[in-house]
């Protein structure tokens, strides 16, 4: 997702309080950005903030940090949650955005700082050549191996089938346990418990395409 670049953008993301700035300073130290010791859950790709906000929301004992490389797409989260925080009147505190790319989440995280990962929708980046871009390519499973704790997993959607096949190959290459797969979630009664849709699976399941889950953790 690319929205046209948005000329505010930056001095908004700039001056809210729930945009971390200079991310790598907080590197070991995200139980005292969030004042507390609730387990931290990423997600890199959020795009618009739906699927987030909503866990946020849901889930007021864990922490949640959304990670987005452009700053037009995370103005969209932003704004969705100050929208969220005026209805209800309340403040959500377990939630913070990072406008980064997520190749460098290693200079972010310290190791095992991280209880899961969540992958929604990533771009497929379709050309051989770009295959190490892709969000669940060997390197970046590197990079999410470094930072998950003893039980973290990744969790990735998807409808792009090509890119899901591409993504359970990488993971068992890499040694990844693969703990849970569907490739149809919506018809899938016990993965489908609890499962909060994200714009994209809201649009592409709407058009009727089944969508792809899988869960997977790092070798011990
Ligand atoms: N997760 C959302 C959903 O499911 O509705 C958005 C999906 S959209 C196809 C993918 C998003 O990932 C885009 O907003 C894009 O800018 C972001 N993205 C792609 N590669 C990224 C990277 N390396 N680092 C950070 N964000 C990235």
């Amino acid at each position: 997702m690319r929205l046209r670049n948005i000329p505010r953008a930056d001095r908004i993301l700039s001056e809210h309080q729930k945009v971390i700035k200079n991310e790598a300073e907080k590197k070991g130290k995200w139980s005292m950005v969030f004042e507390n010791e609730h387990p931290v859950y990423v997600e890199i790709g959020m795009g618009k903030g739906q699927f987030l906000t909503t866990l946020a929301e849901k889930n007021p004992d864990k922490n949640y940090i959304g990670i987005e490389r452009y700053s037009s797409v995370l103005l969209r989260a932003v704004e969705r949650l100050d929208a969220i925080e005026e209805k209800q009147g309340v403040k959500l505190e377990n939630i913070r955005f990072i406008c980064m790319d997520a190749a460098d989440v290693p200079d972010v995280f310290e190791e095992e700082e991280v209880a899961g990962i969540y992958l929604n929708f990533s771009d497929p980046w379709p050309k051989k050549r770009h295959a190490r871009r892709r969000l669940t390519s060997r390197e970046f499973l590197k990079r999410y191996e470094k930072i998950l704790d003893e039980d973290g997993v990744v969790e990735f959607k998807t409808d792009n089938q090509e890119l899901f096949q591409f993504s359970l190959e990488q993971a068992k290459e890499t040694g990844w346990n693969l703990k849970a797969i569907s490739w149809d979630l919506h018809h899938d009664k016990e993965m489908c418990r609890g499962n909060v849709m994200t714009e994209y699976e809201e649009k592409f399941s709407s058009q009727g395409n089944p969508i792809c889950k899988m869960t997977a953790a790092p070798s011990v």
